[in-house]
């Protein structure tokens, strides 16, 4: 009996691209030809590359390879609104016309061999396979170190994120459609699917140097993007001012302590004892009650998000 193969898709958002591109999607269709040749993917997989409003020859590049081969195909967004959209606007186009779908930069830093390893895995039933670095060599001691702490503090946060991976993953059809349920227009992938549940495996790989074109992400970028990964995900910080209120609001005591028994010693200027009291109880207060008023926030903050409230991942049903 003859099994049908999958039909893998692989996702590829490109924002000025135009000297990468070539190289990587000649590299990608020249995997896909060796994955179906050795009856491992099925001939009708192909590529999406989705423009992310590029300003230079990105679109123009993927009409010509598209003409070359129908294997590349392409989407285009009105205007530049990051890799997360890009790559999600590409996830939903492919998610009713493929098995599974692959997520990988335009840059093939995310070494594409492990797609092998991915599709396999998803063939053994896994829903998500997570591309994980294994080592950092390539990055800079500063990337290396910045990224660890984001990591770390994002779990302290209270989030469930991969260590090591960035959006390099393989998603069944089945993830994709419960992906497609986030609403939120905050998006940070990498929290968002490990909500997904559902079975996920991790593959490693080397990092390696860009193919072509220098990096689209600077500081500033990848800065603002791990602010937006905790607040979009965690309320955890509002409660940290709360917290902080709290305790505070316990050390006055021992602070009105001290501050009587100097009072009471004579060893105070006039005046020092009731200001010392008002900054001390008044400063708690008031972060205690913005505490309570962002918990408030934090619930309202979850609610408009209009996340789905569950996945149901088998049914039995006649
Ligand atoms: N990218 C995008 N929109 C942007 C910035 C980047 O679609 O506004 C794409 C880019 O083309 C690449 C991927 O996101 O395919 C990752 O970007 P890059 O390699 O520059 O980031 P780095 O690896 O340096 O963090
Ligand atoms: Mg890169």
């Amino acid at each position: 009996m003859a099994v049908s193969l999958p039909v893998i898709a692989i996702v590829v958002p490109c924002y000025n691209e135009e000297a990468a591109l070539p190289i990587s999607v000649a590299r990608l269709l020249g995997l896909l030809d060796r994955m179906s040749a050795d009856g491992l993917v099925s001939p009708d997989s192909y590529i999406l590359c989705s423009n992310d409003g590029s300003r230079d020859g990105t679109w123009g590049v993927i009409e010509r390879l598209h003409a070359d081969d129908k294997r590349l195909k392409g989407i285009s967004l009105a205007h530049n609104r990051g890799h997360q959209y890009a790559l999600l606007a590409g996830l939903m186009a492919v998610k009713d016309l493929c098995d599974a779908a692959v997520s990988i930069d335009a840059d093939l830093q995310d070494d594409p061999e492990a797609i092998v390893e991915m599709v396999k895995l998803f063939v053994q039933g896994k829903e998500i396979v997570y591309g994980v670095r294994s080592s950092r060599a390539t990055d800079t001691w500063f990337k290396r170190t910045t990224a660890h702490a984001f990591y770390s503090l994002q779990h302290r946060m209270g989030l469930d994120t991969v260590y090591d991976h960035a959006d390099y993953r393989l998603m069944s059809r089945r993830a994709l459609e419960l992906l497609g349920e986030y609403g939120e227009s905050n998006l940070f992938l990498r929290g968002i699917v490990p909500q997904i549940g559902l079975d996920t495996a991790v593959v490693t790989y080397e990092r390696h140097e860009r193919v072509a074109g220098e990096s689209k992400y600077p500081l500033a970028k990848m800065l603002s993007f791990s602010i937006d990964g905790i607040t979009s995900f965690s309320a955890k910080p509002i409660r940290i001012i709360f917290v902080v209120g709290l305790v505070l609001l316990l050390i006055d005591v021992l602070v009105a302590i001290y501050i009587f028994s100097s009072y009471f010693a004579h060893s105070t200027i006039d005046g020092w004892t009731s200001i010392m009291l008002s900054v001390w109880f008044l400063g708690s207060l008031i972060l205690m009650s913005i505490g309570v008023v962002g918990e408030y926030i934090g619930k309202i903050f979850n609610e408009v998000k209009h996340r789905p409230r569950f996945a149901i991942r088998d049914r039995l049903w006649d």
